[in-house]
């Protein structure tokens, strides 16, 4: 019997249906088609306050990721992600800001780790960052962002077919010596704020 003759008379409507975008299935899996050259799924899970994050919001992290990883490839430094997710009950007992940015999960804490250098190597970061804001940048997955309520935060400026983004969003600068209040917060609100000194 030849394939003309078996094939079913409805397989053309079947061929033209849009095709389904498969979900990662874990957290891991999500962060791993991120690509990232300097940041692996398991410390970014470590920094993570409060359990993992809901899988409704694994969409919102993905600008910061891609804006960070670049970062830290163009400073060529050792950097740590010192916080990601935290969850509402982390971030209150943990002193975090009531309208954070990390139970959103659209930011993360920074710290270049230089030793002597580490005041200079953070401002290096700080402006690198705030130099890229307006720039576009590129995902190698498609994303969706999901607003939080009472969160400020607004859609960023992207490209569904290319799966491109401009950054632009908040920029935190912690200068103080001494572990852990020495790094740089970064997060992707689609809005430019700033705060802490230079
Ligand atoms: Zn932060």
């Amino acid at each position: 019997m030849s394939d003309a003759i078996s094939a079913p008379p409805w397989r053309g409507a079947l061929v033209s249906e849009p095709v389904a975008v498969r979900l990662p299935a874990t957290l891991t899996e999500h962060l791993e088609g991120l690509q990232l050259r300097h940041f692996s799924p398991d410390e970014i899970i470590r920094a993570c306050g409060g359990g993992e994050p809901p899988w409704h919001l694994w969409g919102n992290i993905v600008p910061t990721l891609i804006v960070a990883d670049a970062a830290r490839e163009a400073i060529g430094r050792p950097t740590k992600i010192t916080s990601a997710w935290r969850s509402d009950e982390y971030n209150w007992q943990n002193g975090g800001k009531e309208y954070s940015q990390h139970p959103t999960f659209t930011a993360l804490d920074l710290a270049v780790l230089v030793g002597s250098w580490k005041a200079r190597a953070q401002r290096e970061l700080q402006d690198l960052l705030a130099s890229w804001r307006g720039r576009r940048f590129f995902s190698p997955v498609p994303f969706k962002r999901v607003e939080v309520d009472c969160v400020p935060f607004a859609p960023l400026d992207t490209c569904a077919g290319c799966y491109s983004f401009i950054f632009e969003g908040g920029i935190g600068r912690y200068p103080a010596p001494g572990w852990p209040k020495f790094f740089t917060h970064l997060d992707t609100r689609g809005i430019r704020a700033d705060w802490g000194a230079r």
